[in-house]
């Protein structure tokens, strides 16, 4: 838990946020100013500053993150219509918490 962090309060609690799946290392919760109709962060629990920072041992985890995209597009029901999954990358990449989070975004054309 990094203090001053709101993604690591948020996972802990500190900071109220209803979880639509939590696991024992990542949660996902609706961002808070959707880009589309459907808009969810999938969020490590640990604190990862960027993609800049991960290392050899968080493949599993950044491939959990993906896999919980999926889940996450099927049960929102975009999965069909398609969606986008992206990392903001830093100040330049669009990055404004600095706490690891992919984007899952879609739902303009839900069949
Ligand atoms: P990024 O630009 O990749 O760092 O994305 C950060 C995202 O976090 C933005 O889309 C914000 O709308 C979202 N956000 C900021 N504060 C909250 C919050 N308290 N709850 C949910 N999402 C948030
Ligand atoms: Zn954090």
């Amino acid at each position: 838990m990094v203090e001053d962090c709101l993604f690591c309060k948020i996972v802990h609690g500190e900071i109220p946020s209803e979880f639509l799946y939590e696991d024992e290392e990542c949660v996902v919760f609706r961002d808070i100013n959707p880009h589309a109709p459907v808009h969810l962060l999938i969020v490590p629990k640990r604190h990862i500053r960027s993609i800049n920072d991960l290392e050899h041992g968080d493949a599993s985890l950044v491939g959990r993150m993906f896999l919980v995209a999926k889940k996450m597009a099927e049960a929102e029901n975009i999965n069909k219509s398609g969606y986008k999954v992206l990392f903001n990358v830093e100040k330049g990449g669009g990055q404004v918490i600095f706490h690891l989070h992919l984007h899952l975004i879609g739902g303009w054309d839900r069949k």
